[in-house]
């Protein structure tokens, strides 16, 4: 009997093994038309100025609205789109689509002045797009960007692969482009090779700020923070969901806090129902 659930056990675990696959393939060839079905989207999730809690940016987040499985998160297929070399039209479908938005925002609250920014997410990948840093250029011009107004977004891990090109990097803030380092904290990088790279914004990771309630984390969240403003970077902090983390990142000094406690992301439209 024991022989027999073994044995259904390994066809069990095959067949599973097998449909893995096949959804893989599937998303895979599904993710080749999302673009041209229209099925990328965009949601915003605010960012807030510590001081007064006044709306300071906003961070583009993509997600995949599946006909079948409904709406997918980048974490399960940002990874396929570097895989099979789609990122580079995925992430210019992202930058362009952040712009127009922008611009549409600024066009339509007249009233509203441009106080805030616009954060969009690039993976390391796109660094090899040789086109990117002109495509960027192109986007702000067309749609009327103040370039300081774009904030681009680069993971800290992605900082260790050869992919990460330092003449893009200075490129684009030469262009006046904000670049910010993501998930700060969580990377490998030496602290002192930091300085080798354009960012303007540090991005504490969401580890430091969730296991606030521990009294070393508390101490590593503070000796991170006055490492960053020592270094003049501007700081946001990531994952806010309660008052006392919002407490502490405001003891901190932190400039800048985004997280479920304020909002989730959400659609364009709840943005400016919610916001402005
Ligand atoms: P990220 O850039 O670090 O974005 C923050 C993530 O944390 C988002 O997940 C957001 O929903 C989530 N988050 C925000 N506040 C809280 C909070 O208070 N608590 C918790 N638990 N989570 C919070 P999301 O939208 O699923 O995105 C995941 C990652 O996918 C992003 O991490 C980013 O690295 C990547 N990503 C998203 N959009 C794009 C894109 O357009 N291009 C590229 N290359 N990557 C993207
Ligand atoms: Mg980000
Ligand atoms: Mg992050
Ligand atoms: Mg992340």
């Amino acid at each position: 009997r024991a022989k027999e659930n073994g044995r259904n056990q390994v066809q069990y675990y095959s067949r599973d093994f097998h449909e893995k696959i096949e959804s893989r393939i599937n998303l895979e060839r599904d993710l080749k038309n999302a673009i041209q079905n229209n099925e990328l989207v965009l949601y915003y999730q605010p960012q807030i100025n510590t001081n007064d809690h006044s709306l300071a940016g906003v961070e583009a987040l993509i997600r995949w609205n599946h006909p079948q499985l409904g709406l997918v998160p980048p974490d399960q297929f940002i990874s396929i789109a570097e895989e099979c070399d789609l990122i580079n039209s995925i992430g210019r479908w992202v930058l362009d689509s952040a712009c127009e938005q922008f611009s549409t925002w600024v066009r339509s609250y007249p009233d509203m002045d441009i106080v805030f920014s616009i954060a969009v997410n690039i993976s390391a990948k796109q660094l090899r797009d040789k086109g990117l840093v002109e495509y960027l250029q192109q986007c702000i011009d067309n749609y009327n960007i103040p370039a300081s107004r774009l904030e681009i977004e680069l993971t800290e891990s992605s900082l260790e692969s050869s992919l990460v090109a330092l003449d893009m990097l200075n490129a684009l803030s030469a262009s006046g482009i904000k670049l910010a380092l993501d998930d700060f904290g969580t990377g490998y990088s030496s602290l002192s090779h930091l300085d080798d790279f354009p960012f303007d914004i540090l991005k504490i990771d969401k580890k430091f700020i969730m296991s606030i309630e521990r009294e070393e984390q508390a101490k590593l969240l503070k000796a991170v923070t006055n490492f960053a403003h020592s270094m003049d970077y501007e700081t946001v902090a990531e994952g806010v969901e309660t008052e006392l983390q919002l407490e502490i990142c405001k003891k901190l000094g932190i400039n800048r806090l985004q997280g479920f406690y304020f909002s989730k992301p959400i659609p364009a439209n709840e943005i400016e129902k919610a916001w402005f």
